[in-house]
């Protein structure tokens, strides 16, 4: 038996961006960058309806890609530091996400380093699932 039979596979972005709440991280290469890509992994494994996708492709302006932001249920945005790359991306394209949070403004130093706190991953997601869930859907916003 291959590894991958036991992969849990997720929705397709392109076929069910309206009924997914789509996540996008910065995926920064310092500690805050890291938190944030490994929590928008745990809301994708966790979560219903939740799952991370590809800022680099939107930010290569790739049409599928961005048509997926356009089209999502809610857009999530994780932001490592006060940079706040992946947020910019979005406003370049005038997409408005549902909800954006920055890692280092929530207890997290940006350190140079891939290494972080599992503790730092549990609290912070849970913060976002929490607010998430209360949000309005975006098309019903519109
Ligand atoms: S927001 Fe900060 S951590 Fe994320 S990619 Fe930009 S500079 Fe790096």
């Amino acid at each position: 038996m291959s590894k991958s039979e036991n992969w849990q596979l997720l929705p397709s972005c392109t076929k069910e961006a309206e009924g997914l709440d789509i996540i996008l991280a910065c995926d920064g290469a310092a500690s805050v960058g890291q938190v944030g890509h490994e929590v928008a992994v745990k809301l994708t494994r966790e979560v219903e309806g939740a799952r991370m996708c590809c800022l680099s492709a939107i930010a290569a302006e790739s049409k599928p890609h961005v048509g997926i932001a356009e089209r999502s249920r809610k857009l999530i945005v994780i932001n490592g530091c006060q940079n706040e790359c992946a947020s910019k991306v979005l406003r370049r394209l005038n997409i408005e996400p549902s909800y954006e949070i920055t890692i280092a403004k929530e207890g997290v130093d940006k350190k140079p380093t891939l290494d972080f706190d599992e503790e730092d991953v549990e609290r912070i997601s849970k913060k976002i699932a929490e607010d998430v869930s209360k949000l309005p859907e975006r098309r019903k916003t519109s």
